[in-house]
């Protein structure tokens, strides 16, 4: 991190800093979060005031103040919640830690009673059901419809008997899904004496067992990359029998609380709305992809062979074969050695890059604030001030970017303070800035390719909240349905993908020469000589996770029954048999039913592309227009949004063209290196 300094700093103009020493602040630069004791402080306080909203709330007419108190109810738990959450994942004093967890398990326990009291929720429906409701705005019924939805998935309108039952297994739904979530990453323990013995030299041991806890995929021995996947994704009984009760349990609470199926449950608020869209959506692109990504396994083929001495069956791919056969595409291919291209990206010049880009698109420069003392969790912690030309701050970020030992999030997006009208007496008197928390595990600087495509994209969901102005802070920024939360990351990944802009920022960390066409070209392609096998694994899993959601398991039949009849229609290579990677798959945890939004959301992020950037990626007036799509969070319905934007409501074959098109265009680049 020595070369931040490029980024617009903000001058420290207050010169008794330097001379005296002053109290240090508390975490956020708010002073209620000093010392591990104030996250005590600060539930008991947060549970206080929102005790008194509620009585508020069951006690006021049924009028729009219902909706604002629920927001401030909302805002006042949110406000401990998400800052311990983050402080929870980041901090690296155990006390802190301790009292963040407790804070969100207390804040947590209150909002699940809250979910089921029928006063508030009366008068909620009560609201919903007045007269006055339809005058409305647009912004405060969707706020308000939200809400009651997350009531009602709850099984609030249901009779007592019923309502225990939902609590009880959302329970056992959180359990059981942290289970097998945290048993993804294990590894496989093979006693030493029963281990293969090419693999005793590539895994850890210890009390006699080999710990077999990844695949050496560039390993040349077939033998090692084939028993190391055999024993990774093998079997696992126990994983089997927690998925099966998981998904048992959420077919349950959804038929308890009126869905026919869990998915149906889960998408009733989002872009595609229902799973029958989803399917025909995977389908179709299934149609598309598929023969491609077989043409290309094919290609795989002829490499595998080309690559001597490789053992192993050569007429065929396995999955433990791509990485290497992709190294060897690489090898082969004219494009220059990625590593070198790495030296051109610098995180200072990454981030100048983003500057750059903001200030063109929308006027809005990113400035390094001084961190004031107790400010952060750790002394490389960036606090950055997104600075309108004519609004001023309009929110800020803290970049927390680089890997260190015992940290347990990466690459994600944590809200500290969602953006919402702060009201006294009914009245607006400000507007509550957003802060967030950016969070990567950057290893090295210059940055990997995988890293700067890592940060573009969370930088993307950073913009989202940044630029959120939305009335009400329980649909802020990234609070909106999950296909449409990720179209502003991987929109991102679109102008990191496009030269003009690369060349803007790209620079050698140490001469300063300007990176040329080909490091460009070998950035943009390096890993991604596959496109469609790429795309077919997407379609896969997404399929894979919504077939288990949307269609409970017949009588007799597992869920690796299941898993080899998905296999065999989606999957370009063939089925390893008693192997499953479902067993491994972590998006089970908190992506349950929506793990096709990636794909959706590219397919809106493309559409977006090209109907706004892709002839200009710095065009002021197209950037205003997107900005406009990403102040409302989750404030108007995404759809809605989207139609606005392009002028067109997208059709699943528009969905469908969009990602064919990528893939194809992709395709004919790759060939000519
Ligand atoms: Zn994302």
């Amino acid at each position: 991190m020595t070369h931040t300094a490029q980024v617009h700093q903000t001058p420290c103009n207050n010169p008794r800093l330097l001379h005296c020493s002053v109290p240090p602040v508390g975490l956020f630069n708010l002073k209620d979060f000093s010392t591990p004791d104030s996250f005590v402080t600060a539930t008991q306080t947060a549970l206080y005031e929102s005790k008194t909203i509620v009585n508020e709330i069951i006690s006021c007419r049924p009028d729009i103040t219902v909706i604002q108190k629920m927001d401030k109810l909302s805002n006042t738990l949110c406000n401990v919640a998400d800052l311990g959450e983050c402080i929870r994942q980041l901090h690296p004093d155990p006390e802190m830690i301790q009292n963040a967890q407790e804070a969100c398990m207390a804040i947590g326990n209150y909002v699940e009673e809250l979910n089921t009291n029928p006063q508030l929720y009366n008068s909620l429906k009560a609201l919903v059901n007045s007269k006055q409701y339809e005058s409305f705005d647009e912004v405060t019924k969707c706020t308000a419809e939200t809400f009651l939805h997350d009531f009602e998935i709850n099984g609030i309108h249901l009779e007592s008997s019923k309502r225990d039952k939902v609590v009880e297994l959302s329970s056992s739904i959180l359990d059981t899904s942290y289970q097998f979530h945290y048993n993804t990453s294990l590894p496989t323990q093979v006693p030493k004496k029963s281990c293969p013995s090419p693999l005793i030299k590539c895994f850890q041991e210890s009390n006699g067992y080999i710990h077999v806890d990844h695949i050496p995929y560039y390993d040349t021995n077939a033998d090692v990359r084939a028993l190391s996947y055999l024993l990774f994704y093998g079997r696992n009984t126990g994983q089997e029998t927690l998925l099966g009760n998981l998904l048992n349990a959420r077919q349950q609470l959804a038929t308890l609380v009126g869905y026919p199926t869990f998915a149906h449950r889960v998408l009733k608020s989002s872009m595609a709305r229902d799973p029958a869209t989803v399917q025909a959506f995977l389908d179709a692109l299934n149609k598309k992809i598929l023969p491609l990504a077989k043409r290309e396994v094919n290609e795989m083929v002829r490499l595998k062979q080309e690559m001597k001495p490789l053992q192993g069956d050569s007429d065929t791919i396995r999955p433990w074969d791509i990485s290497i056969v992709t190294a060897e595409r690489q090898k082969q291919s004219k494009l220059l050695n990625i590593h070198s291209v790495q030296n051109y990206f610098s995180l200072s010049d990454c981030i100048s890059g983003l500057d750059t880009f903001f200030k063109a698109l929308f006027g809005i420069r990113l400035q390094l604030v001084p961190i004031k003392d107790g400010e952060v969790w750790d002394t490389k912690v960036l606090k950055l001030a997104f600075v309108h030309d004519t609004e001023g701050v309009i929110g800020y970020t803290y970049a927390d970017l680089l890997a260190r030992s015992g940290k347990l999030a990466s690459d994600c997006h944590f809200t500290i303070r969602g953006g919402c009208e702060l009201q006294m007496d009914d009245v607006v008197t400000s507007y509550q800035l957003p802060v967030i928390t950016l969070c990567c595990s950057i290893e090295s600087d210059p940055l990997s390719q995988h890293a700067v495509e890592n940060l573009f994209h969370e930088m993307g969901h950073a913009l989202h909240s940044m630029l959120g102005r939305s009335k009400y802070q329980n649909v802020t920024g990234t609070r909106c349905s999950t296909d449409f939360a990720e179209v502003p990351s991987i929109l991102m990944e679109f102008f990191l993908a496009d030269s003009r802009v690369l060349s803007k920022f790209a620079k050698h960390y140490k001469t300063r020469e300007p990176i040329s066409s080909d490091s460009i070209k070998s950035f943009q392609f390096s890993n991604h000589f596959f496109p469609a096998y790429e795309t077919q694994t997407q379609i896969f899993h997404a399929a894979m996770d919504l077939s288990l959601h949307s269609e409970p398991l017949k009588a007799g039949e597992t869920v690796l029954d299941r898993y080899a009849f998905l296999h065999s229609k989606y999957s370009p290579i063939e089925h390893i048999p008693n192997t499953a990677t479902v067993s491994r798959f972590n998006h089970f945890y908190s992506y349950a039913a929506k793990y096709y939004s990636y794909l959706w959301s590219r397919a809106v992020a493309s559409l977006i592309w090209k109907s706004c950037f892709a002839n200009d990626p710095f065009s002021a007036e197209s950037g205003a227009k997107y900005r406009d799509l990403l102040r409302h969070g989750g404030g108007i319905h995404p759809t809605t949004l989207v139609k606005n934007l392009l002028g067109y409501d997208p059709s699943i074959s528009d969905l469908v063209n969009a990602l064919y098109d990528n893939v194809i265009k992709k395709q004919s680049l790759v060939n000519t290196f």
